[in-house]
């Protein structure tokens, strides 16, 4: 029973906060109300009017923290392992990816939608790992016709997943190394136009997606959505040394002049530590585009704990942002024994570490369907005259109703004497709001909160 040593470990902390133990997803909002030892320790996201704010995420939590697992070399062994471990034992909300089919030849056993089905009901998936592997396969290759098999056998099982990540060097990549499967049309040379036969980015958002993973790069920034200046960006590229405070000292100085000479160097942009911003695709349609984080070279099992050590995890607590891990938890560091459990000890005390600062109410866990949604939401709020109204953003959601709502929670920074009226599209909504400390609201679309 490897469950019991965690438990008495959660019940201790808990018991440290003079609070009752318990998955945090499972507590009311008086119960979170325990954990907020100060209102300091939340950022304000928005100011709506004077004396008013939208904070960054629904209080206590001070940052968000989910899982963007790529599904490659998982077998069946691993995925069973992970989901007893990660969704079972340590009950950790996340969701997770998958590949519809598997044909890739180098990889014989990995998991796959089409083989295992029951995969899904396991516990919660929102991303498709584009539709299915196809890199290294002799036997079958992608075109459209199999992303429309790929749809076909989404709707039969009911899945209707909100995020794409590309795979590898997929041909049917929307953004990482390569766009074809973005692209209607291919023009050679000569200006001959063909239907290009492995575009489906139709198809896709008719599963339901509408994030696609940023594809080029991965961040190396602890905390996306929140302040980060030249300074700190060009330490995080390049280290506490000369270069670093050159760079941003000439980014900040001789920007105008050196942008025009298009130096790679000067890489700062204002809003380059977005979590997600929402771009047009080359066939025209609209998607929001989210950032990653981790290193390359730790993007498996192994990495996955230093990943997420306590010493990333209390960083980003501190600078209270969002971190959108990116993994492949099925995949083992080259020359391990075989005979060693999928995950090693180090990446199992990391997992624990963080479902402690979740049950102390520090850490946001989720799906990140389920954070992306939040951020879409809480920044294309409006307020007028004491009335919080939620909008449409047009990208992910074309109009919005209550039930878009619900399962949200957000916290509001006020001085006023009572929260505002919510309404949705100027439809007023129910609302339950609770007041965690003097001054912070936190917000409820449903009587039990759900993460
Ligand atoms: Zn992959």
């Amino acid at each position: 029973m490897k469950t019991l040593p965690l438990l008495a470990r959660l019940w201790e902390n808990a018991r440290v906060d003079g609070c009752p133990v318990g998955r945090y997803g499972s507590r009311n909002l008086e119960e979170r109300a325990n954990f907020l030892r100060t209102t300091q320790e939340l950022r304000d996201a928005r100011q709506l009017a004077p004396g008013v704010s939208l904070l960054a995420y629904p209080p206590p939590y001070r940052c968000w923290l989910t899982l963007s697992n790529d599904p490659d070399n998982t077998t069946l062994a691993g995925w069973q392992e992970l989901h007893r471990v990660i969704w079972q034992e340590l009950a950790l909300p996340f969701a997770d990816s998958f590949f519809l089919f598997a044909y890739n030849d180098a990889i014989p056993d990995q998991v796959c939608v089409a083989a295992h089905p029951e995969i899904l009901d396991a516990h919660p998936h929102d991303t498709m790992h584009t539709w299915g592997d196809y890199t290294m396969s002799e036997s079958r290759l992608f075109s459209r016709r199999e992303a429309q098999a790929g749809l076909d056998l989404l709707r039969q099982l009911g899945a209707r997943p909100r995020i794409w990540t590309d795979h590898s060097d997929f041909i049917g990549n929307m953004l990482h190394r390569n766009t074809k499967g973005a692209l209607p049309c291919i023009e050679d040379a000569s200006g001959q136009v063909y239907d290009n036969c492995v575009y489906s980015l139709d198809l896709v958002r008719q599963a339901g997606v509408r994030y696609l993973w940023e594809g080029s790069n991965l961040t190396t920034v602890i905390g996306q959505d929140r302040p980060l200046g030249r300074g700190e960006w060009y330490r995080n590229q390049h280290g506490d040394g000369a270069k670093g405070r050159l760079l941003a000292w000439a980014d900040r100085l001789g920007r105008p002049l050196l942008r025009r000479l298009q130096s790679p160097l000067l890489s700062f942009e204002e809003g380059i530590n977005r979590q997600l911003y929402a771009d047009t695709l080359a066939d025209g349609q609209r998607f929001h585009i989210f950032r990653r984080y981790t290193h390359w070279p730790l993007a498996d099992i192994d990495g996955f704990g230093e990943v997420i050590a306590p010493s990333m995890v209390e960083r980003l607590i501190a600078q209270r942002g969002t971190a959108v891990i990116y993994t492949h938890l099925g995949k083992q560091r080259a020359g391990r024994r075989p005979d060693e459990d999928h995950i090693p000890p180090s990446t199992r005390r990391s997992l624990d570490h963080l479902a402690a600062r979740h049950g102390d109410g520090s850490v946001h866990i989720s799906a990140t369907s389920k954070l992306l949604d939040y951020l879409v939401l809480r920044d294309a709020a409006c307020f007028d005259d004491g009335v919080l109204d939620f909008r449409a953003d047009g990208v992910r959601f074309e109009r919005l109703t209550a039930a878009d709502l619900a399962g949200h929670s957000f916290g509001l920074r006020s001085n006023e004497s009572r929260p505002p009226t919510v309404r949705c599209e100027g439809t007023e909504v129910a609302v339950e709001w609770t007041e965690m400390a003097a001054g912070v609201w936190c917000s409820s679309f449903e009587e039990d909160y759900h993460v």
